[in-house]
């Protein structure tokens, strides 16, 4: 079994990153180099805090089982980038099937990803949060340092196959204004998303 490189693991939230009481599962990696990138452990070597195999991480959450299904609650995986440790959430699902623990899984992405970790995960994820940062492309490759038509065409996927979506729209002081964050909006309600989180980062530069 491929073993989960993890830069954290967050117990007992509550309407933050899906329904119910969830568990943070936080991937080191990411693809992205966001200029105030809110998780830099997870882009630093130094910053890998344990290993599980999906079975260990299975014992792990398991603690919080009579939250998760008291409140219909889960796990949410984030990172850095929980894509890239598709397999490794794919395994951690069929376990918990095997073990018959309805658990809701949620994902937070960035989505910039090829569209192949997104279709292995399409049928597992319950809920897709998906970090938009900006629609622009412009904006967006100042700020990540890549190109954004593979979020959108993965959106559009998502959107096809009718996966439960929130997408996170954030104002970013000095790459993005409002009238740049009401584009995204408008663009992504063209698209057809209507749960859309508005939000500004609170940032320090490092
Ligand atoms: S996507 Fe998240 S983890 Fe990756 S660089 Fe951006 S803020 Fe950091």
């Amino acid at each position: 079994m491929k073993t989960a490189v993890l830069i954290g693991l967050s117990r007992h939230r509550i309407g933050v990153d899906g329904s119910g009481v969830t568990t943070l599962v936080a991937f080191h990696g990411c693809p992205l180099n966001c200029k105030y990138c809110l998780n830099p452990q997870a882009l630093s070597p130094e910053g890998v805090w344990k290993r599980f195999t999906p079975e260990e991480l299975f014992r792990a959450v398991s603690k919080d089982d009579l939250y998760f299904r008291a409140t219909g609650g889960g796990i949410t995986f984030g990172g850095g980038e929980p894509l890239l440790s598709g397999i490794e959430i794919l395994q951690f699902h069929s376990i918990c099937l095997h073990k018959d623990k309805k658990w809701k899984i949620n994902i937070e992405t960035s989505l910039n990803m090829p569209q192949l970790y997104v279709e292995m995960l399409k049928d597992v994820v319950d809920h897709w949060i998906i970090d938009i940062k900006d629609m622009n492309p412009h904006i967006y490759k100042a700020y990540t340092g890549k190109d954004n038509k593979q979020v959108i065409s993965n959106l559009q996927y998502l959107i096809d196959n009718n996966a439960k979506i929130t997408a996170r729209v954030p104002l970013i002081t000095g790459f993005n204004t409002e009238l740049d964050v009401k584009n995204s909006i408008l663009s992504l309600e063209r698209m057809g998303i209507i749960d859309i989180d508005r939000f500004s980062y609170t940032v320090k530069k490092h």
